[in-house]
């Protein structure tokens, strides 16, 4: 609060024309100014400095700029690759509850279309995408709008009931005030039967610069941190002190969960970034417990009569029989209705699996390196490398191209340092976000025979089905 406090008064210092170099006073991005260095007058606030994509391209020897954008694309590729990969524990049964603004913030347009319906769109894809990569877990939605929380969906494991709700959604408009109190004790109240071997998170996604709560809302933070729920925000206008005390005394004094949207695909890669299981940080956290699970075997039920499924009362053919009552559920995973196992597919499990073992992030590989090991083609798709050019030798410093990026391989070769094969970028991509295996790792029996060991069974597990 102190801080925006005193951009007011630098600015308004500024605005009567004296041009003196303000001495205390400095921008939230600059910090405090040095009184001393800034003899040219006033600094350049942040959003002076605007970068624009077309200044740094630079055109190519035949005068167009494909080869930029060519590399400009690989970058953003590779950037978003490029994550920690050591390994952790993490909680990968998870209930996440997804509170949504839908105050009268969210009429804003900074945001295309609008905040609101960009929220929705966002929030339909997180949901998908959570139940990709935790296939055991739980997710309800809430709604925060006129003052109150409006449950959207409950507590469940159906992806197709949450987007169906949201969908229902796009109708309306956002109205009335945010109350974050009333959405946080709403959500405690859902999370309160959450069983101890799971997470407890919130996600909130806070268009608003203000939260209209009928008590105190520090006493709703200390039972969240009572009750073991870690809570992240995800902002769109600023940040509010009192978001960003939510997030760290909920997250054991880590500041990391709580970001502010610069644009569009900025929203979008910080929503999309709690799919990821959270790290287990407490000895309470991370005491082991036996969970019961059934793997029902699905029953086609060709020639047979129709029956009713037990979840929905649906008449079907088909379905999955619940390994101790024989209850048939139509899809997975869900809870039997019946007798209230958990049931799921093995290859469930196994994509839960990946978190725990990332597969780590190739390396660039230098021009000498493609020279000595004379690479041609991606191992993985066989589509063909650019050529090494002959000034380069075993020795020969390589000659960066015009708009060359950071963290992108000059060769466009990238290197799995296990097994050290070649690779293309789609097929980093590929292997990083989708297999989670390294193709040439997978395909290599020779390592195996000649440790002596197998490597980590991944190939029985269903979990390198290739797609695509
Ligand atoms: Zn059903
Ligand atoms: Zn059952
Ligand atoms: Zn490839
Ligand atoms: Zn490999």
């Amino acid at each position: 609060m102190s801080s925006s406090d005193e951009d007011y008064v630098a600015d308004s210092d500024d605005d009567a024309g004296a041009n003196q170099p303000s001495a205390k006073h400095g921008t939230r991005s600059s910090g405090p100014v040095k009184a001393s260095g800034d003899a040219g007058g006033r600094k350049r606030a942040a959003w002076e400095d605007i970068q624009r994509s077309w200044d740094t391209i630079v055109e190519g020897a035949d005068g167009s700029i494909n080869s930029a954008v060519e590399g400009l694309r690989e970058a953003g590729k590779r950037k978003r690759l490029l994550k920690d990969t050591t390994p952790l524990q993490r909680g990968i049964i998870r209930h996440l509850i997804l509170i949504i603004d839908l105050s009268f913030a969210m009429v804003e347009k900074d945001l295309r279309p609008t905040r609101y319906l960009l929220t929705i769109r966002y929030a339909s894809e997180f949901v998908t995408e959570y139940f990709e990569q935790n296939p055991i877990s739980q997710l309800g939605i809430i709604g925060m709008r006129d003052g109150i929380a409006v449950r959207i969906s409950d507590m469940s494991g159906n992806p197709t009931e949450h987007i169906e709700k949201l969908k229902g959604l796009r109708e309306q408009q956002g109205q009335g005030n945010p109350s974050l109190q009333n959405a946080l004790e709403m959500s405690r109240a859902a999370l309160f039967h959450a069983p101890s071997h799971g997470t407890r998170e919130i996600l909130i996604i806070y268009g608003a610069l203000l939260s209209s709560d009928p008590g105190d809302i520090h006493e709703t933070i200390q039972s969240l941190i009572t009750d073991r729920i870690r809570v992240s925000v995800v902002g769109l206008a600023a940040q509010v002190a009192i978001c960003a005390e939510l997030c760290k005394s909920t997250n054991a004094g880590d500041e990391g969960n709580y970001s502010v949207a610069l644009n569009e695909q900025h929203f979008r890669e910080l929503v999309m970034a709690i799919t990821t299981p959270p790290v287990t940080r407490t000895k309470k956290q991370s005491q082991s417990s036996l969970l019961m699970m059934g793997f029902p075997s699905r029953t086609l039920g060709s020639g047979k009569t129709m029956s009713f499924c037990a979840c929905h009362s649906k008449l079907s053919r088909g379905g999955y029989l619940c390994s101790r009552c024989n209850s048939k559920v139509c899809s997975l995973p869900a809870e039997c209705p019946a007798c209230g196992l958990t049931l799921i597919l093995s290859t469930h499990l196994a994509r839960s699996y990946h978190h725990l073992f990332p597969l780590k992030n190739w390396i660039e590989v230098p021009w000498s390196v493609a020279w000595s090991e004379n690479s041609k083609a991606c191992f993985s798709c066989l589509s063909k490398f650019p050529e090494i050019p002959k000034d380069v030798g075993a020795d020969g410093e390589p000659r960066r191209k015009p708009g060359e990026h950071k963290g992108t391989s000059e060769s466009s070769r990238y290197a799995c340092e296990v097994c050290g094969n070649h690779f293309c970028i789609d097929c980093d991509v590929f292997a990083h976000e989708v297999a989670h295996n390294c193709p040439g790792c997978q395909g290599d029996t020779r390592a195996g025979e000649k440790d002596g060991i197998v490597r980590d069974g991944a190939r029985g597990d269903g979990d390198v089905v290739m797609v695509g």
